[in-house]
């Protein structure tokens, strides 16, 4: 397999400064050596490659962007690009490391004690800790205002019941990061692994994220002592502002998704032949496909470059997020189905990563923040008229 050469229609990279560049070539050799070796095999046979945690981990990729605690205080074009090279690998893999640093490490960040900030964060930056995040209930994805997941205060305990489920690492994790409704509103809390009353199954069956855990988690007369309450995340709004964080790096992670469908349906076309002895690359309607794709993903690439440049200067909005989560994932997409079409039988077999991606995806425009639910954002934010309801 030849090596990942980059996709750089506009010289992109000439905004990129040295550093940049070096910490996207360094999880762009771990992607390669690393992680495409055994990728195909954990997704056929529905396993997360939890070996490479620590390796991450030792890279700095957990939590990158947050300051302190052991945490590589990235910028956030870095981040990103970290998060692009892990989603060209699989998004399974760029989903775990979304989920520990920006639903786990940063809610802890921001909204913690100094205590819980203390305990977990180094642990969970240097892998030695895995966490998960749970807001989605049964009844309540789309709209998680509706959750009953209950937080009762006793004394100096909080009692938790109720189930949240599709938890990404929810069974492998140490901590969970769990949203429940308090007297006072919706509150986030710690819950440890083997807390008496704290249970998880796993969810099989899945089609798509096959090398990611995925769980249900129930709480039953859950008993977490006070102090693990997250003292700052008052309300829906910390949970949302976490999510905020996530689909900013998944922004970024679907374009090396993208990426490499393109890279794929590139190399193949110029490769096969039919027709005459010629590339499939030569036909017109062949080379139509592959300029749509390399404009979208060259226009991605600049969406998600200047909202890591708000997001630095402390400008960014929900809602740019939104247009960075809602079009690059919808451009992936398209360009997975594309590239399949381009490879044609071969492009169903796993021997190529696209039907990989293009099942990945799927999962990608779902979770997040549907594709549905970030239109109206956007639609709020250019009409003033919410109109999710
Ligand atoms: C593999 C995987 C991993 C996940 N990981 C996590 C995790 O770690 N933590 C977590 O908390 N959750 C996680 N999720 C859950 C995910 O966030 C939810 O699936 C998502 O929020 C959508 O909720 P839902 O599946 O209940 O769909 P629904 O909310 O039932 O939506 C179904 C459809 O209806 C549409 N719809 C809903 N409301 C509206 C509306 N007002 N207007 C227009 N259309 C609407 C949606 O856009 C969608 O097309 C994960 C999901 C998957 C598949």
């Amino acid at each position: 397999m030849p090596r990942f050469p980059g996709v750089d229609y506009l010289q992109f990279d000439s905004l990129l400064t040295e550093q940049e560049r070096l910490v996207r070539q360094t999880a762009r050799q771990f992607v390669d050596d690393r992680v495409l070796p055994i990728i195909r095999d954990a997704f056929n046979n529905a396993t997360f490659p939890q070996q490479l945690v620590r390796e991450m981990a030792d890279l700095g990729f957990l939590g990158a962007n947050l300051e302190g605690y052991g945490c590589a205080g990235m910028n956030n074009v870095e981040y990103g690009l970290i998060m692009q090279e892990l989603e060209r690998g699989d998004s399974g893999l760029r989903s775990f490391a979304s989920v520990q640093g920006a639903l786990v490490m940063f809610p802890i960040h921001a909204y913690g004690s100094e205590e819980q900030k203390q305990r977990w964060l180094p642990k969970l930056q240097a892998g030695e800790a895995i966490g998960c995040f749970g807001l989605t209930e049964p009844g309540f994805g789309s709209n998680p205002s509706g959750m009953r997941t209950t937080a009762e205060n006793r004394g100096s305990n909080w009692i938790l019941n109720g189930e949240k489920t599709w938890i990404t690492n929810g069974s492998i994790a140490d901590v969970a990061i769990v949203w429940a409704r308090t007297a006072d509103g919706i509150r986030g809390f710690l819950v440890e692994r083997g807390t008496r009353g704290y249970t998880t199954t796993d969810i099989h069956g899945k089609l798509s994220m096959r090398a990611s855990v995925t769980s249900s988690l129930h709480f039953a007369d859950c008993a977490i002592a006070g102090e693990n309450q997250l003292p700052c995340a008052k309300g829906l709004k910390a949970a949302l502002a976490c999510l905020s964080q996530a689909r900013f790096g998944i922004g970024w992670g679907v374009l090396g998704a993208a990426m490499d469908c393109y890279e794929t349906a590139r190399r193949y076309t110029l490769e096969r032949k039919q027709f005459d002895d010629r590339p499939l690359a030569s036909h017109q309607l062949v080379q139509e496909k592959l300029a749509w794709m390399i404009t979208e993903i060259s226009k991605a690439q600049l969406l998600a470059f200047h909202v890591a440049k708000l997001k630095d200067l402390g400008k960014v909005e929900a809602a740019h997020i939104s247009m960075l989560k809602r079009n690059n994932v919808a451009i992936a997409l398209e360009g997975a189905r594309l590239s399949r079409d381009l490879l044609g039988a071969n492009g169903i077999m796993d021997e190529y990563p696209i039907m990989r991606h293009m099942c990945n995806l799927e999962t990608v425009k779902t979770y997040e923040g549907t594709e549905h639910i970030h239109t109206l954002v956007i639609g709020e934010k250019v009409t003033g008229i919410p109109a999710y309801r």
